[in-house]
């Protein structure tokens, strides 16, 4: 029998994978950001859940507003990821003896103001009792068929960008980050990227989900990567440890995606005159499934050690 341990969360995900690929004829199921239904013609539904734990994502101490906040806004990051409009929700609790009206009042003011600025409506939901407090929503979004972006697109030459600056997010904005819907929607409408994730389990991870569903490698700039602020800070300065934590701390939710290198230049500018958000290129796709080469001021590099350990998993 195999164990969960040995599986880690990525190999048990592929076990059910195989379990239910059966029942998942004409659509798309396990093993992107959401999965994909058909709503008649040209239309199709994207359909994500994720659940937010007390002492996982979040603390005791965390204002129960922002908790709320997170719970919608990683939901909303997966239809995000797919090129999607996020529309319903329905949310499921599991309440302790210990938490108060006050609080869940607030946790509803975080998912919903989220809900209002995304015209996301909370439609329905489940309430139970039980030993830890958790927050499960369900969204159902829609997308165009052409305007679909997979994990498994990316070719060969493509170019690999990824929106605003990475690391550190545990410091804050795992709680506060905006969802980068308009910018998806900006993508899906206007360049159609050839594959696309949100990074919630860091970067790199998050870009071998990217090369394991299109079959490829990729070359990664080390000193493109944008840094953000908080990374910097965590690592008190320190170049390296700074950069591991933009390449591999979880809950940052911003987008990676890969494009044609024809349309780069074009994407760059029009970007740059309709959003405030950083845009960067951080390498390119090459061949090779799964194959990583690291790159540092054009100076080709071993994987540094330091990049070793892995991105999140929950087990
Ligand atoms: P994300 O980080 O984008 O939310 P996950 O890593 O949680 O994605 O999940 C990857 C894929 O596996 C998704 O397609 C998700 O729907 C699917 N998945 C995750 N857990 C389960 C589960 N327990 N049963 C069925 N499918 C699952
Ligand atoms: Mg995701």
């Amino acid at each position: 029998m195999k164990s969960l341990e040995k599986l880690g969360e990525f190999g048990f995900i592929n076990e059910v994978r195989k379990w239910t690929r059966s029942g998942q004829k004409g659509l798309i199921g396990i093993g992107d950001d959401s999965a994909v239904l058909p709503a008649g013609g040209n239309n199709l539904i994207c359909f994500t859940t994720d659940t937010v734990v007390e002492n996982v994502h979040f603390t005791s101490q965390t204002p129960a507003r922002k908790v709320g906040w997170k719970a919608m806004a990683v939901n909303i990051s997966d239809i995000a990821a797919m090129g999607g409009e996020p529309k319903y929700a329905v949310m499921s609790l599991t309440i302790p003896k210990r938490i108060t009206f006050s609080y869940l009042k607030e946790l509803y003011r975080g998912i919903l103001g989220c809900g209002r600025r995304f015209n996301v409506a909370l439609v329905g939901g489940d309430t139970v009792k039980g030993r830890e407090f958790s927050v499960t929503l369900s969204l159902i979004g829609f997308v165009k068929k052409r305007e679909l972006m997979l994990r498994s697109g990316a070719r060969v030459e493509d170019d690999i960008f990824v929106t605003g600056s990475l690391g550190g997010s545990i410091l804050g904005k795992h709680l506060t980050f905006i969802p980068r819907i308009p910018e998806s929607r900006f993508l899906a409408s206007r360049f159609r990227p050839s594959a696309m994730i949100d990074v919630s389990d860091g970067l790199i991870q998050d870009l071998e989900h990217i090369l394991e569903e299109s079959h490829a490698g990729a070359e990664i700039w080390l000193d493109k990567i944008p840094v953000s602020t908080e990374a910097r800070r965590k690592s008190k300065g320190l170049r390296e440890a700074a950069l591991a934590s933009a390449c591999r701390d979880g809950e940052d939710f911003e987008l990676l995606f890969t494009i044609s290198p024809r349309l780069s230049k074009k994407l760059e500018k029009t970007w740059a005159a309709q959003f405030r958000t950083r845009l960067t290129k951080i390498g390119k796709v090459i061949k090779g499934r799964k194959k990583l080469k690291y790159a540092d001021h054009d100076l080709f590099v071993k994987e540094p050690t330091w990049l070793r350990k892995k991105g999140f998993t929950h087990f």
